[in-house]
């Protein structure tokens, strides 16, 4: 397994890809300032949202009751799974007790993270996914980079590319408007066919034991209108209390992550068609560690924006799939590291702590000093590398000394105007390697005070 900075140096090796990545989410990250600038009442949505989300969290045990009740209540299936294992071994007892052989898939991050669709394919079941950027990845056997924007890595040209060998466009032809058709029609085919239809969920109503899908290409209605059999997979932080908190979310949501003043489709699921099945499937799959754990309880508060993704100066520059992660950026970060320590203890050091993430999150999640707590775990840990604990370890004793502090500042001053530049650009100087260090200045800053103040 690379580390974050292996796979962000992989991707960096196209500069040409790396400044239309990074200009492209940045555009992305203008349109929202642009959309929230024209809500006064921006603040007090954020504000409203994060504390609904702190009483959701606060009383979740309750909530999920209250769901689960209301949800048979209207002749909704409900079940329990622990972890993705679980997820993916109900979802398949559902399609195999309805025959389903076909499947079309609403974007839904979370199935991702269960891995479903390995899982369908290993047990013979086609899954389509049918968002647009998702179809992309799929047939490219990748990945999402990017929690809304899941093929955003990828050029138009190489879609071009792809569809040519997969759909049999016109070779060479990238215009957006004749793939999209193309998509559409393969797409609208596979809704047809579908056994069964399988969505995320943004949000659930505890009151109502409703389910709401948000989406920009209508394909959660599609897929659900069209199968005899609908599932939803929702984790157990997606609550909300009442349906009439769901405005709040909406609002922040689309505005958030596109600049857009609400999605396209917001489409209500509360009971199944008549003479057909519904199920909504409830994932813990570590959620409830986070939630135990008060320094990290904040992340669950998420409704996959992406927000912190497309103003993060890191995230931009290094590309979703650097993070080896289902949920990339700052609050994949935070995420991660709950499910597999070792495995992404490099993820919370894939931060400038800037506080940008902090500033556009719509629910005011504290991301910046969540990756903080996650940084000194790390080291309580021992999961720390040895290129970061040892030059740390060093730093720490000189700063703790004064006058070590001096004498080392003294000599790297005088040394480094003649240090010949192999010996301070090299493999040991990871920052040098893209920049370069300022004009060493004559004195230290202690040195110039005394000298004015003396003057
Ligand atoms: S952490 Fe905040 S900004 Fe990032 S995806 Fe979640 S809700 Fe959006």
């Amino acid at each position: 397994m690379s580390t974050h900075s292996e796979k962000a140096a992989a991707f960096i090796k196209d500069e040409a890809r790396t400044n239309w990545h990074d200009g492209a989410l940045w555009h992305v990250r203008e349109k929202r300032d642009a959309a929230a600038s024209l809500l006064p009442e921006w603040e007090l949505l954020r504000n409203t949202a994060s504390h609904i989300k702190d009483n959701v969290l606060a009383n979740l045990d309750d909530y999920l009751i209250q769901f689960e009740a209301e949800a048979k209540k209207n002749g909704v299936v409900v079940h329990w799974a622990k972890d993705g294992k679980e997820h993916n071994q109900i979802v398949g007892q559902i399609l195999q007790r309805s025959n389903a052989k076909k499947v079309v898939k609403s974007k839904s991050m979370l199935t991702e993270e269960c891995k479903l669709n390995d899982f369908l394919e290993e047990n013979d079941i086609e899954i389509i996914d049918t968002d647009l950027g998702e179809r992309i990845i799929q047939m490219r056997k990748e990945e999402p980079s990017h929690v809304v924007l899941p093929a955003i890595h990828i050029k138009k040209e190489e879609v071009g590319e792809l569809f040519h060998k997969e759909l049999g466009t016109e070779e060479g032809n990238s215009d957006p408007t004749y793939l999209t058709k193309a998509a559409r029609t393969h797409l609208r085919q596979r809704f047809f066919e579908a056994d069964a239809a399988i969505t995320g969920v943004n949000f659930g109503i505890a009151e109502t034991g409703g389910v709401v899908v948000c989406t920009n290409e209508g394909n959660a209605d599609m897929g659900c209108h069209s199968a005899a059999v609908q599932i939803h997979s929702m984790g157990i932080e997606k609550l909300l209390p009442k349906a009439e908190h769901l405005g709040v979310f909406t609002r922040l949501l689309a505005r958030s992550a596109t600049g857009q003043p609400t999605t396209i489709y917001t489409s209500h699921f509360q009971k199944p068609q008549k003479g057909k099945e519904m199920h909504i499937v409830i994932v813990d799959n570590g959620r409830s560690e986070q939630l135990g754990k008060e320094d990290f309880r904040n992340s669950l508060k998420c409704i996959r924006c992406g927000a912190c993704m497309n103003t993060c100066p890191i995230y931009r520059r290094s590309g979703g799939h650097s993070y080896h992660a289902t949920i990339p950026g700052p609050i994949g970060a935070i995420l991660s590291p709950n499910r597999d320590l070792k495995k992404y203890s490099d993820l919370p050091f894939a931060s400038t702590l800037c506080g940008s993430c902090s500033d556009v999150c719509p629910v005011k999640i504290d991301i910046h000093e969540q990756l903080y707590k996650w940084r000194q775990e790390i080291y309580k840990h021992h999961e720390l590398p040895k290129s970061k604990s040892i030059p740390l370890r060093i730093t720490g004793k000189i700063f703790e000394n004064p006058s070590i502090f001096n004498s080392v500042g003294k000599i790297a001053r005088s040394s480094l105007k003649h240090l010949p530049r192999f010996m301070v650009y090299n493999n040991l100087n990871g920052w040098g390697k893209q920049r370069e260090l300022p004009e060493v200045p004559e004195y230290s800053f202690k040195e110039w005070y005394k000298k004015q103040k003396d003057e």
